[in-house]
């Protein structure tokens, strides 16, 4: 496909779905994706102006107006706003304003997930509303506003103003309607969103009126009018005339500040009555906005910061098959990319055989992306309604896709193996995971350079490593090898030497053993002839330590070949000692599990759990009936409240200082 194509593909698309959304409703596509192809469009048309478009989705606020209802003029009109997805992306923002010579006070806000609506008052009564439409010409539904408790329609001072906010239905009215929905056997609102969207939209006021709608109110169109000079005085003066104004709303001195409330934000959002899907960050200073001034879409004083979105779509390209360092057989996820969590994810695993067919995907299939965890990207389940029957079946292969060698299945186990020792997959893959970051962290004995390496015959075993320099002349020969590279490599080769014990244990790819692991071996039991003749006992009796891994880690140990390759590595000098804060059991913490919430005054978040670990406890991110203590600073989010629900034992920061005297 051509770039033009490409263009008016994206256009057809987001046309498609803005018309969908907005005129009725009823979303076909979620919002990630929605503005994954707004942001390609965007970044199109700036590298080919040629395509780009006066009427372009991104040039225009995407509402339309339906003819049955009465037509609303914005004399100021109604804009959308630009958005950010990362931190990176809001101090650019901040750094962009300042190249214009502005040193910006903000405010704050919650990005309200509702519709935005414009309120028109004459001598203090409500005479119009108004959705926002296409920015310009909007709909008059003041029959509808009129039902919500929360709109004023007489305020406390006989003034003409028009102020704006966001008509949004709360999390618990959105229950409450879908399960009366359900009961009447009609389909359910999709979110809040579109709930409070739907209900407004109404002809019967009725139907409004029983929705249980709300409004923040968040925007003075025309503040000097009234003699306001800052939009923080323009919330509190709107707030004095009986308008609904969100209290968290903040005034911070700098862009540090607007991060930190992002963060808070982000734990608080759980625990809020209604949807946000983000922060809304506005210069403060009602002259500096004029001067920034906007264009055709959005104010450039104002941007949207949107929460990472927890699951995301996105398509299944193809599904292929790797070679593990164990020999082990894993189908992965090849995806059209996607931004998830803040990171971009073009792969997945799909572990095993049985996990893609109780999945039952398909190639071709559009399938929802989260981060388990919040780190390694998950396939959660195949779209089966967005199917086209062009998708194909998933088919297991039979053979090693390196050697060709039969696949065989262990006994009880539900993966396949290459038991081909020989299978070069294999071997380089262990060599390239002992040199790789977490593990060994060799700079310069990547991917590319191992398997070059490998094929030479330079290094077919671990030890093969440090006997590299013996091949410098050899690798003088090489292309792309300058003296200076070498010795680069050859010193990192060294360095490593120096690592602490918990690189080398996860370097040597004992099964199951992963970097966590290796860390509480080494912190525990701090040398590596100590970890040698520990019994399955011992280890199974550690937190997080199962059965499954105490035996792997036993087995490896009884091979002696792995014995007489960490001998080598101890006589070419490998450091067999752990370097890190040695684990101190503690009555107080150790086996304990810790949740933190909130910010105490004398450590950060990641020092206090430095402090549990050494103490033998974890840490874990949210509060269940397994967590044992949950440690309170100043402004904790709802993790506080669940911790009190569950009635679990809470120290705050005085009570932590005692135990940890
Ligand atoms: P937006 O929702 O990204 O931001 C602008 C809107 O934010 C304002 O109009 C206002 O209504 C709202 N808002 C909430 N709190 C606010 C506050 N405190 N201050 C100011 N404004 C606040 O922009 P948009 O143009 O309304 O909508 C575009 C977005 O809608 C897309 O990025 C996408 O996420 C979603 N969308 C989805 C689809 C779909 O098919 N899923 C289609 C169209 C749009």
């Amino acid at each position: 496909m051509n770039i033009k194509e490409r263009v008016d593909e994206l256009t057809r698309i987001l046309n498609d779905a803005n018309y969908n959304y907005y005129v009725k409703d009823d979303p076909t596509i979620t919002d990630q994706e929605y503005d994954k192809y707004l942001r390609e469009l965007e970044e199109l048309e700036q590298k080919y102006p040629e395509y780009s478009y006066p009427e372009s989705p991104t040039k225009r606020v995407g509402g339309e107006v339906i003819d049955s209802f009465n037509k609303v003029s914005h004399v100021i009109p109604m804009m959308s706003l630009s958005d950010v997805f990362s931190e990176d992306e809001v101090v650019r923002f901040d750094e962009k304003i300042r190249k214009e010579g502005f040193t910006p006070k903000y405010v704050c806000e919650l990005k309200i997930d509702g519709l935005s609506v414009s309120l028109l008052y004459e001598k203090g009564k409500l005479v119009r509303a108004a959705t926002r439409g296409d920015g310009v010409v909007g709909e008059d539904i003041t029959h509808n506003v009129k039902t919500i408790k929360s709109v004023p329609l007489t305020l406390n001072k006989e003034i003409d103003i028009e102020v704006r906010g966001e008509i949004y239905m709360s999390k618990k009215s959105l229950e409450k309607v879908n399960l009366e929905r359900l009961k009447n056997g009609e389909k359910p609102l999709q979110n809040a969103r579109n709930g409070a969207a739907g209900s407004i939209r109404q002809l019967d006021s009725k139907i409004a009126a029983k929705r249980g709608l709300d409004v923040w109110i968040y925007h003075l169109p025309n503040p000097l009018d009234y003699d306001i000079h800052t939009h923080y005085e323009a919330l509190e003066f709107m707030k004095d005339l009986g308008f609904r104004v969100n209290p968290n709303n903040r005034l911070v001195n700098n862009i540090n500040e607007v991060i930190s409330f992002i963060d808070e934000m982000g734990e608080k959002r759980e625990s809020l009555e209604y949807d946000i899907d983000g922060v809304v960050i506005k210069v403060n200073n009602i002259d500096m906005q004029t001067e920034l001034g906007f264009t055709a879409k959005y104010p450039k004083w104002a941007t949207a910061y949107k929460f990472p979105a927890e699951e995301v779509l996105t398509k299944l390209k193809d599904i292929i098959f790797t070679v593990g360092r164990t020999g082990q057989i894993t189908p992965n996820a090849v995806l059209d990319p996607v931004i998830v969590m803040g990171s971009t994810i073009s792969r997945a695993t799909l572990h095993n055989e049985n996990y893609v067919k109780e999945k039952d995907l398909k190639i071709g299939d559009i399938v929802s992306i989260r981060k388990a965890g919040d780190v390694i990207p998950e396939v959660v389940e195949a779209k089966k309604e967005r199917r086209t029957g062009k998708e194909k079946d998933f088919e297991m292969i039979t053979n090693c896709p390196i050697c060709g060698s039969s696949l065989q299945k262990k006994d009880g186990q539900v993966d396949y193996y290459c038991l081909n020792m020989s299978c070069p997959t294999r071997k380089i893959e262990s060599l390239i995971h002992y040199a790789s970051r977490d593990a060994m962290n060799i700079d310069g004995l990547g991917e590319k350079i191992m398997e070059d390496f490998f094929n030479f015959g330079f290094i077919t075993s671990i030890p093969d490593i440090y006997l590299l320099q013996s091949h410098r002349e050899d690798l003088q020969r090489l292309e792309g090898y300058g003296e200076k590279s070498i010795t680069n490599l050859i010193e990192s080769i060294e360095n490593s030497k120096k690592n602490s014990l918990e690189k080398l244990i996860f370097g040597l790819g004992i099964p199951h053993v992963g970097s966590k692991t290796a860390k509480i071996l080494a912190s525990q039991f701090h040398t590596m002839d100590n970890i040698i003749n520990t019994k399955y006992e011992d280890l199974n009796n550690i937190n997080d330590i199962g059965d499954i891994i105490a035996k792997s880690i036993v087995e490896f140990f009884k091979d002696e070949k792995n014995i007489g390759v960490i001998n080598k590595l101890k006589d070419f000098g490998v450091n067999m000692d752990y370097l890190g804060q040695k684990v101190i059991h503690d009555e107080n913490f150790s086996g304990k599990t810790f949740v933190i919430t909130g910010t105490m005054d004398n450590y950060k978040r990641e020092e206090l759990k430095e402090i549990v670990e050494n103490k033998g406890g974890k840490t874990s991110g949210s509060v269940s009936k397994k967590t044992d203590v949950v440690l309170v600073g100043k402004d904790p989010g709802s993790k506080y409240d669940k911790a009190v629900e569950l009635g679990i034992t809470i120290w705050d920061e005085e009570e932590l200082i005692k135990h940890l005297n």
